[in-house]
């Protein structure tokens, strides 16, 4: 029987936000191994056009809900739209990007199916009519490969990075259908007050698509200025992230760092010079496509994850990547 999988559309300044387009990738592989159709579903206000894009990305129906109290984040008045519309499609699956949101969101919706969520997965194989589901607890020292054999429906939250968006098709005939809803403010027990932006984040480095990272191995925060600024310029304006060592010592603020207490990365192109590669930041790092690894240790475990790896110091390598860089970009 053909299985649908539906995928909870976040959003973000009018646009679907990079984890729930890497959940649609997803939904259309199991959808695809099910002969079922990858569903999509969208609410907040004014979130139409948001709607079209999901469906010109690869989504067969997005169903999209309009509302003024849906206009911020609230559980009670997403759960209030979401959970009829999963008991209207009875979807097999019902996915998300592991976000914040989705944190505090699935978990609602699934106790009203008696279900669990299975969360932060990397990996997803189909084995029959079952889906086997990998997760990497403790700082990914370990792997758990899980079937959930309750009902359908079933959840899970995806880790950012781990099913690329690249999957995506540039163009979709996706449909797109307008749901009503009934929601009034006694129904919502969370009212959002004030909405303030965290001051000083510059940089989303979840969806950067170049980064360099520098790490204690730099010496100074003049070293890491100098350095990871001039190759973060050679490559056209690189994000620049950072280990937790350079955050600790005040070279950049806390935004900048990545692994299992900063950000999950998955650029095109990540490149780590003077970073040890221990498994607090690799975690942070493993949906890299292209991981460069720049040490003058050539045991540091980085070199294990690295898809390229230069042995050397720092302070000779860097300048002299970046005008061949820079070299090759001009020509
Ligand atoms: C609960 C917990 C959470 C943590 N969360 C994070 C996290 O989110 N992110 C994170 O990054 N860390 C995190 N850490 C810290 C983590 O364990 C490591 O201590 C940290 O990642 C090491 O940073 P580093 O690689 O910059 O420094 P180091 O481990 O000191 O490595 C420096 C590297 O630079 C190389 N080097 C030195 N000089 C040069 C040179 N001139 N040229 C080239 N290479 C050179 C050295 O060979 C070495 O490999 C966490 C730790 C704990 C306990």
């Amino acid at each position: 029987m053909a299985k649908d999988v539906l995928v909870v559309i976040e959003h973000e300044n009018g646009s679907p936000r990079r984890p729930s387009l890497e959940a649609l990738a997803l939904a259309r592989r199991l959808a695809a191994s099910f002969g079922g159709r990858a569903l999509a579903a969208v609410a907040g206000h004014g979130v139409g056009d948001i709607a079209r894009r999901v469906a010109s990305s690869g989504a067969d129906t997005v169903y999209h809900f309009d509302h003024e109290l849906l206009g911020q984040y609230t559980p009670d008045g997403y759960r209030l739209v979401l959970e009829p519309l999963v008991r209207d499609l009875s979807p097999e699956w019902v996915l998300m990007g592991h976000t914040y949101l989705a944190q505090d969101l699935l978990p609602l919706v699934s106790a009203r199916f008696d279900a669990p969520v299975v969360s932060d997965c990397v990996d997803a194989e189909v084995d029959g009519e079952t889906v086997v589901l990998s997760r990497q607890p403790y700082d990914a020292k370990l792997v758990a490969r899980i079937a959930d054999r309750g009902p359908a429906p079933h959840f899970a939250t995806l880790q950012s990075g781990a099913f690329p968006a690249d999957e995506l098709p540039d163009a979709h005939d996706g449909t797109v259908e307008q749901r009503p809803v009934d929601l009034s403010p006694d129904r919502l027990r969370r009212k959002v007050l004030e909405v303030r932006q965290a001051g000083g984040r510059t940089v989303d480095l979840t969806s950067a698509e170049i980064i360099v990272a520098g790490g204690r191995g730099l010496g100074s925060k003049e070293k890491f200025q100098q350095l990871i600024g001039q190759l973060a310029e050679a490559l056209g304006g690189a994000a620049i992230g950072a280990s937790r060592p350079v955050v600790d010592n005040d070279w950049l603020p806390h935004d900048h760092q990545i692994g299992s207490s900063g950000q999950t990365v998955s650029p095109k192109l990540y490149i780590g010079v003077g970073i040890s590669g221990a498994i607090q930041h690799v975690v942070g790092i493993r949906g890299s496509q292209v991981i460069v690894a720049i040490n003058k240790d050539k045991d540091a475990p980085i070199f294990n994850e690295a898809t390229y790896g230069v042995v050397g110091d720092a302070e000779e390598l860097v300048p002299a990547i970046a005008q061949a860089i820079a070299e090759a970009r001009q020509s």
